[in-house]
């Protein structure tokens, strides 16, 4: 048994839109124990759309449509389905009433072209949309099941949470659980952690473990295929605690956490507070900790010092110190942390400064050389970076390497 997704839409074969649909169903046909074997995205043409479809129905128990049930002339999903099943598409009442109440919460007429919304395949359940016009659908057909969900992900989503979902659940009851763990790491690069773990990424079905390297540092997947959820989870724990043998104080985070997440909770446990002087990452790094709800309890103050004028005047760097080491330098980040943290009266004093490219470096200091220093109550620490990557990459990897030497400090 196994599923199928047709995503549908010329604006995906254009580029303009990532196919984000394709994502969100795989995660969840996944968490179903339904197998997807294919995905096919096919641009808004009858001709194609009724041969994939075709296909689709063939070679799988179950196809999932996305997109297409709008109602502009370009939104056909739900007549090729009718001619590729075989079923009149026939007004659904309740349908038109749903939409006939949208446009009249909005106090805007009604037009025309939505009444061939509500024209659906004989014998279909159609299904509810909270947030637009476009209804889903399910079709049981014989032993297969044909579901077509409309484009906007916001609109996709709940329909599929509450109605596709349980509906496969039930359908096909799963006899097996996959369970998946993402174990975040920072500050290696991928070789060395492959060096670290290059046994283990060896694991055998039941259990396989990927490595996957971004600009906020490298992540190992572990998943594991299992009878029972317990049995999957011991499977992984087995595996996790390898791992974190082996990755220690690299690993700062789990599954969906960010690191200004985890930074923004341990600030939080130790009642500690800070301030951040940033040059080069342009005021990422404040972004970052104010992404966090409930962060002025422990962010105190962010200035983005980015012309000399404004690290001597409103940060105290005497001229002099520029002069002589110049901005992007390990003594200017020195006293960026130390002046911040004086001025905002913080525990810490963050001090960033670097060169994000891609013109701008020189022999000594390329592009990516990034000074960090953070002020703490006792001592200063300093980091000196050499970064890779373009002007956003760069920006990012500083940011990620300063929320990090803070999270290091705070959990020690
Ligand atoms: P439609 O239901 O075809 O009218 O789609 C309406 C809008 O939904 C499109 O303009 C896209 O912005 C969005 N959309 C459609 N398909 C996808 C997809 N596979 N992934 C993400 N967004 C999509
Ligand atoms: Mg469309």
């Amino acid at each position: 048994m196994h599923a199928e997704i047709v995503a549908i839409g010329t604006e995906l074969l254009l580029g303009k839109t990532i196919n984000t649909n394709v994502s969100y169903l795989g995660k969840k046909l996944v968490s179903l124990g339904i197998d997807l074997f294919y995905e096919t995205t096919v641009d808004d043409n009858e001709i194609r759309l009724y041969t994939v479809l075709k296909r689709a129905l063939h070679r799988s128990d179950v196809v999932i449509t996305t997109g297409g049930l709008g109602p502009t002339v370009d939104d056909i999903t739900l007549e090729i389905i009718s001619q590729v099943i075989q079923k009149r598409l026939i007004l659904n009442h309740a349908v038109l009433k749903n939409i006939r109440e949208h446009f009249h919460r909005r106090q805007i007429a009604m037009p025309k072209e939505n009444v061939r919304q509500a024209l659906i395949p004989e014998g279909a359940k159609p299904l509810k949309n909270e947030l637009g016009t476009a209804p889903g659908l399910i079709m049981s057909l014989e032993k297969k099941v044909l579901i077509a969900l409309p484009g906007p992900p916001a609109e996709m989503k709940p329909m599929v949470e509450r109605d596709a979902a349980p509906y496969l659940a039930k359908k096909f009851p799963a006899n097996w659980v996959i369970l998946s763990r993402l174990v975040k790491t920072t500050g290696l690069a991928e070789s060395q952690v492959n060096q670290k773990v290059k046994d283990i990424l060896n694991a055998k079905p039941p259990l396989n473990v990927g490595i996957y390297a971004h600009t906020e540092g490298v992540d190992l997947n572990i998943t594991a295929k299992a009878k029972s959820k317990r049995q999957a989870e011991k499977l992984i724990k087995q595996i996790e605690t390898k791992i974190r043998s082996r990755l220690k104080e690299y690993i700062y985070g789990q599954d969906a956490q960010s690191l200004e997440e985890v930074v923004a909770k341990t600030f939080k446990a130790k009642k500690k507070t800070i301030a951040i002087a940033e040059s080069c990452t342009g005021g990422l790094i404040s972004k970052r900790l104010t992404n966090i709800s409930g962060s002025s309890q422990y962010f105190l103050l962010g200035i983005v010092a980015y012309s000399n004028q404004s690290k001597q005047f409103l940060l105290g760097i005497p001229q002099e110190t520029l002069k002589k080491f110049g901005a992007v330098s390990k003594e200017v980040a020195y006293l960026l942390a130390v002046n911040i943290k004086q001025l905002a009266k913080t525990d810490l004093g963050l001090g960033v400064t670097g060169i994000a490219g891609p013109k701008g470096g020189t022999k000594e200091k390329p592009v990516g050389s990034v000074f960090i220093a953070l002020a703490t109550p006792r001592k200063i620490l300093s980091r000196e970076l050499h970064l890779h990557g373009d002007r956003n990459a760069l920006r990012m990897r500083a940011s990620q390497a300063a929320l990090e030497m803070v999270r290091r400090y705070l959990v020690k």
